[in-house]
């Protein structure tokens, strides 16, 4: 009897030592492997390029196949009501992420409209502050009394040229969310298997001096995305400039994709072939307004891409731009493109710049032409 115990007692000490070794090389090594694989497509993913023209803006939606919301930029100062209208048709409650690729009123100039009427989980952005310093106050000599409070100064009929950006700040700092600065190679989960990776922007910054050759330092550090989702990708190129291109080509990255939102809504400063030779996109999606005074899209750009047979869709000629896949690269619909409307004119035709107003003061450089014309306030 003693002797059977005895055997029983070592058979379980035995498990126990088998069992724990193998949790431990389950922890060690099984769960790294676990979790560096993509997760499977579980269902739809949407992406849907606002139509936030027609001056120009960008403002793209992802809806993953969880739920997960991320907005990425948000147009110009006034659009917010079309951005929420467009949440409330694709039953957004909250947005998980917005992310500000770039401050420039075109990308986050209607962000507070946004911002202020949704919850928003985690605000990403460049890292960036354009806000407009304010006045430190005069160090009080000893024994000097203060001075009285002055009345509260008429409001200024020059607006900052950087308001928008405050306007932005403000509203971020009032809506609780978590403030992230874009780090290269960071990856957001997105549920489901849709995955988001930051690839841009990467220091050192982009100054002046890099921009000899044509495009805005500002635009060139815009956060580029990369979107993943079981056999489908996308490149979310922000107003990226070819100095940005050149160097996400230099870096060991993987930047083949199935469709790219094409940087800086088609500018002949981005979209260089040799970034086009390394993505190898089917599709090609610009977020341009008619009304732009910049030349976009450039015939340039549309040439290059009309060279690589990718099929190109435009907000300025279509309309919202809608994108929808199930992952799966054998399925009989991979990824399908729909569009608000048809396009009247020539999609492979672009538009002609404005004379080059750069040098106005004033004047903030968004890499081409000068600012948008202002719009006439609305009649009351
Ligand atoms: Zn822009």
């Amino acid at each position: 009897m003693k002797r059977s115990t005895r055997g029983c007692g070592c058979a379980i000490a035995v498990l126990l030592v088998l069992l724990a070794g193998g949790g431990f090389a389950f922890w060690k090594w099984g769960r790294p492997w676990l979790r560096a694989r993509p997760p499977k497509p579980t269902g739809e993913l949407q992406v849907h390029v606002l139509d936030v023209g027609p001056t120009e803006g960008d403002s793209i939606l992802i809806v993953s196949p969880t739920g997960t919301s991320v907005l990425i930029d948000a147009g110009d100062a006034g659009k917010g009501k079309v951005i929420l209208d467009a949440l409330k048709r694709y039953k957004v409650e909250k947005l998980d992420y917005f992310i500000a690729t770039h401050p420039h009123p075109d990308h986050i100039g209607a962000a507070d409209e946004v911002i202020s009427a949704i919850k928003v989980g985690t605000v990403i952005d460049n890292g960036v502050d354009l806000s407009t310093p304010k006045p430190s106050p005069t160090p009080l000599k000893k024994g000097a009394k203060p001075a009285p409070t002055p009345a509260p100064a008429k409001k200024s009929k020059v607006q900052s040229i950087n308001a928008f950006f405050d306007e932005y700040k403000d509203a971020v700092d009032k809506s609780g969310a978590r403030h992230e600065k874009a780090e290269p190679g960071k990856k957001y989960d997105l549920g489901g298997g849709a995955i988001v990776t930051v690839l841009a922007p990467s220091d050192p910054f982009f100054t002046k001096d890099h921009m000899k050759t044509g495009g805005n330092e500002t635009n060139a550090n815009s956060i580029v995305l990369r979107l993943d989702y079981g056999d489908f990708s996308m490149l979310l190129m922000g107003d990226a400039e070819d100095q940005t291109e050149t160097r996400l080509l230099g870096k060991e990255l993987n930047l083949k994709a199935n469709v790219i939102k094409i940087a800086h809504h088609g500018s002949k400063y981005a979209t260089s072939e040799n970034f086009l030779k390394r993505v190898q996109p089917e599709a090609a999606l610009i977020s341009d307004g008619a009304w732009n005074r910049y030349g976009h899209p450039a015939q340039p750009v549309l040439d290059r891409l009309k060279g690589i047979n990718a099929k190109v869709y435009r907000t300025d000629l279509q309309g919202e731009i809608t994108l929808t896949t199930h992952g799966k690269l054998d399925s009989a619909k991979f990824y399908e493109i729909t569009t608000a409307k048809e396009a009247k004119e020539d999609i492979w035709t672009g538009r002609e710049g404005m004379k080059d107003d750069s040098s106005r003061s004033g004047f903030i450089a968004y890499g081409d032409f000068g600012p948008p014309p202002k719009q006439k306030p609305a009649r009351k």
